[in-house]
């Protein structure tokens, strides 16, 4: 069974500014470390492979020092590593990000299962996976907290949805992003670190993709343009009240049913 667990490199800090032009982060000169969520994509495809043979094959796209989050992966299991990076896809959205994806997906051969985080802690759309798979045209399940069953065929999952559990079976190949309660990821290992430190990461170019077209990339390829970035507005309006439990309690009460949260008995 061969696994693609996709995984971006996020910055490490939220003191992060923005580019007033293109409205995208300035990640240049900012620390950086893999999506918290993407260690949990990587312990899936890991504790799959305890019970059956697999390749895992993890994926980024980034600049060139997304590598050091492929070496994590290496140095917590996976067996190769692949970067997509080219300037041409600087400034992509949600929808140019899961289309180069797609693509370098393509090129490095649809796999059985694809893996992704739930969200990231930077873009935090929670989109691109199920983008990717729509482009791939397979089946896709998100919010997966438990594995239920899997076959070379299918795969049976549950799935923490609003309000509701969904359990669900979809045929291979498909793709599922995973919560953090799915499984406890694993520390990378020393010895892990010192037997793939000379293992290759592969790097591709827009040219490499099946479609090299540079207008379905980055900038070019975003149909959603950041009009205005700015931090929300604060309302600061704070009240303090002062009495006995008794009458702050039937104070509480009143100002509850005044705002409409709760209908007077
Ligand atoms: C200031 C700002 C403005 C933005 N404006 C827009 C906008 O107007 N329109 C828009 O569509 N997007 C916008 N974005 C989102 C931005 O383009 C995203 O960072 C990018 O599209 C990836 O989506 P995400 O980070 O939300 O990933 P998510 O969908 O939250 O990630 C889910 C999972 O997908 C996988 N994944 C995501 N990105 C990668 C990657 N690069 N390589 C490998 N795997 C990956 C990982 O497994 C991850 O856990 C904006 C971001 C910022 C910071």
């Amino acid at each position: 069974m061969n696994i693609i667990v996709c995984i971006k490199q996020v910055p490490s800090t939220s003191e992060v500014n923005i580019d007033e032009k293109t409205g995208s982060l300035i990640r240049s000169g900012i620390d950086a470390k893999m999506n918290p969520y993407d260690l949990f994509a990587i312990e899936t495809a890991l504790q799959i492979k305890q019970s059956r043979e697999a390749k895992i094959i993890a994926l980024t796209m980034g600049p060139p020092q997304a590598e050091e989050i492929i070496r994590e992966a290496f140095m917590m299991g996976a067996d190769e590593g692949y970067v997509l990076s080219d300037r041409r896809l600087a400034g992509a959205d949600v929808l140019a990000t899961a289309y180069a994806l797609s693509q370098c997906v393509l090129k490095i051969g649809l796999p059985d299962l694809i893996i992704c985080g739930k969200q990231t802690t930077d873009g935090d759309t929670a989109q691109v996976g199920p983008e990717i798979a729509e482009f791939l045209d397979i089946p896709h399940i998100t919010n997966v907290f438990r594995i239920e069953d899997l076959n070379e065929q299918t795969m049976t999952v549950s799935a923490d949805l609003p309000g509701t559990v969904e359990t669900a079976a979809v045929s291979l190949p498909a793709l599922i992003s995973v919560e953090k309660d799915i499984y406890q990821p694993r520390l990378p290992s020393y010895r892990l670190k010192r037997s793939t430190g000379q293992k290759k990461v592969v790097f591709y170019r827009l040219d490499d993709l099946p479609d090299s077209d540079e207008r379905h990339y980055g900038l070019a390829g975003s149909p959603t343009r950041v009009v205005r970035v700015f931090p929300p507005e604060k309302d600061q309006a704070n009240e303090f009240w002062e009495g006995s439990p008794d009458e702050l309690a039937k104070k509480l009460a009143q100002s509850l049913i005044d705002w409409k949260f709760v209908e007077e008995a």
